[in-house]
């Protein structure tokens, strides 16, 4: 194992987080390999680090000052073993070909969790939407789409959305591949209603990962009945996590975007949350105006300076990270533990380091990994997919039954694998592990390709 990490860091030294997400589950995977030296013998861990096919490009733009613009596209083929490639595109200065081959490995293992039949992809771009116009935002997506439209199809590669790409960009880049092809395909998921898009397909990823923690609290007979939450970010899994808890009658008090957080001692309430979805999906502004409208709350703002976020040091019973890669460290897990929280789900990729995760394990924490508490996103996605190729839609209530369905099914596996290899409660173990199985039989089965 240490001889293919080697491999993997002497191949790409800068690619950090890649090495931290292949390290995770390289490290779990062990005792696996142990059992069956023919996945050795298949040199399968040699082949699963490498994707399967990588594509960069450029991509230039001319902004509303007719200025000319170059951003570099990417979108990462990692491994088809199961199905089409698929995962998001995400758009955000910080896009590397580090954090998207750590995105599109990760989204391997999520992917084969959900039980459907999907592999795994991941592409995006360093592009950044913050302040751009909505026609800069089209004249990008249309760009971008002009190279990326060759390499994808309904059966061979399904992009969505992720950080930086909701429904706008969705619709810009389908309006762009529907042109080139002429062909109206079920080539994106997370399209609006109207045009192909599933119900529940916004709410699917905060939901899933509330069901998810439902699930984890039920095996301590416990539910979320007066627990209190802190949740980070403030976007699309955020939003609807929040939503979730609520209704489950939970209580969450914070909020967080790149410039801040919020914290709100009272709870977000229905009608609160009313405003930040207004806030941030249709006036795209920033969370510090909730505390001009509720005067109860208080704002922190980023201080880089600090060795921790505040988010994390408050008293709370569950938190659930749902902005970024890393979001949490050392310092944040201890903070965490002593204010008593008993249970992380990752809304966001690979929110907690590894330090942190150490810490969440050592204090028998429900620590859920994000490839397994934010897989209902995709997994609906699998959904919308079904129902375009049936040309039919589902009702609301079928398509959240099945988002349920699935999340316990997940949470099932996870605890089966942890079991099995004898890591009782630990779900990161037992979801790298129940992925893990399911793409290497895969592999094992379709021979050397
Ligand atoms: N970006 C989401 C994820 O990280 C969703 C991907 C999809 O729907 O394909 O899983």
């Amino acid at each position: 194992m240490t001889n293919i990490l080697d491999v993997v860091k002497s191949k790409d030294p800068d690619q950090k987080e890649f090495h931290q997400a292949v390290t995770e589950v390289l490290e779990t995977v062990q005792p696996v390999l142990d059992r069956n030296p023919e996945f050795r013998q298949a040199a399968i861990l040699e082949r699963i680090v490498e994707p399967e096919r990588l594509i960069m490009f450029r991509v230039p733009w001319m902004d509303d000052q007719g200025q000319v613009q170059v951003n570099r596209g990417f979108r990462i083929e990692m491994n088809s073993a199961i199905g089409p490639y698929k995962g998001g595109l995400r758009f955000h200065p910080s896009v590397t070909l580090s954090i998207l081959k750590f995105l599109a490995f990760e989204q391997v293992f999520k992917n084969a969790l959900t039980t459907l039949p999907m592999g795994g992809g991941k592409g995006g771009s360093d592009f950044d939407p913050k302040g751009k116009s909505d026609n800069e935002v089209m004249r990008f997506c249309q760009s971008f789409m002009l190279e990326l439209f060759r390499h994808i199809g309904p059966n061979t590669d399904i992009p969505a959305g992720d950080i930086g790409i909701g429904a706008r960009e969705i619709g810009f880049l389908f309006g762009m591949y529907k042109k080139l092809r002429n062909e109206f395909t079920g080539v994106l998921t997370g399209k609006a209603l109207a045009w192909g898009g599933s119900l529940i397909r916004p709410e699917a990823t905060g939901y899933g990962c509330v069901y998810f923690a439902a699930e984890m609290l039920s095996t301590k007979y416990d539910n979320f009945e007066g627990k209190s939450c802190l949740v980070s970010g403030s976007g699309n899994v955020a939003q609807y996590t929040v939503e979730k808890i609520n209704e489950l009658g939970g209580k969450v008090v914070t909020l967080s975007d790149s410039t801040g957080y919020i914290f709100d001692e009272e709870g977000i309430d229905k009608d609160k949350l009313d405003f930040v979805m207004r806030l941030k999906n249709i006036r795209r502004g920033r969370i510090k105006e909730y505390i001009e409208k509720y005067s109860g709350a208080v704002y922190t703002e980023v201080d880089t300076s600090l060795d921790h976020n505040p988010l994390w040091d408050h008293k709370a019973d569950c938190a659930f990270p749902s902005a970024t890669q890393n979001e949490i460290n050392e310092k944040d897990a201890n903070n965490l533990v002593n204010n008593g929280v008993k249970l992380v789900a990752e809304g966001a990729n690979m929110p907690s380091t590894p330090e942190a995760i150490d810490i969440f394990v050592e204090n028998k924490l429900l620590y859920a990994p994000g490839k397994a508490a934010n897989a209902g996103g995709v997994a609906v996605s699998g959904l919308e997919m079904a129902q375009n190729s049936m040309r039919i839609s589902w009702p609301k209530e079928e398509v959240d039954n099945r988002l349920k369905i699935i999340m316990k099914s997940i949470h099932q596996s996870c605890v089966d694998a942890s079991e099995e290899y004898g890591a009782p409660g630990n779900y990161m173990v037992g979801a790298n592990i129940a992925g893990f199985v399911k793409v290497v039989n895969a592999m094992l089965d379709q021979g050397l390709v």
